[in-house]
């Protein structure tokens, strides 16, 4: 059983609207999740808020670096590192970093841990913490 993730000093900050980065160690680590539609995408969106309250990382706007916005785009650019998790292989979150021309990400697919694409369905916790380890992998990693 997955411990309870503790919550991120720094939410406080980004509730008062102040925008902030939190950090794995000396990092800025931003996570990004294509939240689609498809239970694959829940899956992905689930776990990146999950491991910004347990203070691995911040969870970023994709819709702000998809529409362009430049200051997004910079926040992005000057990030340690961006966990970018897409859903399935249509890439939708990965293809939006590399149209923003932001190289600094690494990327993985739900679909590549062996859960299958299905719409109107709800994930599980468990098909989410598959996620979040496989998300703490690649942090450790990169
Ligand atoms: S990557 Fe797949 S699941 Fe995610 S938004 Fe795109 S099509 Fe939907």
């Amino acid at each position: 059983m997955r411990a309870r993730p503790r919550r991120c000093p720094l939410v406080s900050v980004m509730e008062e609207g102040k925008m902030s980065d939190c950090c794995d160690g000396e990092r800025t680590v931003l996570l990004y999740a294509c939240s689609g539609g498809a239970n694959v995408a829940e899956i992905a969106d689930r776990a990146a808020r999950e491991l910004m309250f347990a203070g691995r990382g911040s969870m970023f706007c994709l819709a702000g670096l998809g529409a362009g916005i430049e200051g997004m785009v910079q926040t992005a650019r000057d990030a340690d590192l961006n966990i970018v998790i897409d859903g399935c292989p249509m890439d939708c979150a990965k293809r939006i970093f590399d149209k923003a021309g932001v190289t600094n990400c690494t990327q993985f697919k739900v679909t590549d841990l062996g859960i299958e694409k299905q719409k109107g369905v709800r994930c599980t916790q468990e098909q989410v913490d598959m996620v979040i380890d496989r998300a703490e992998e690649a942090i450790r990693q990169a």
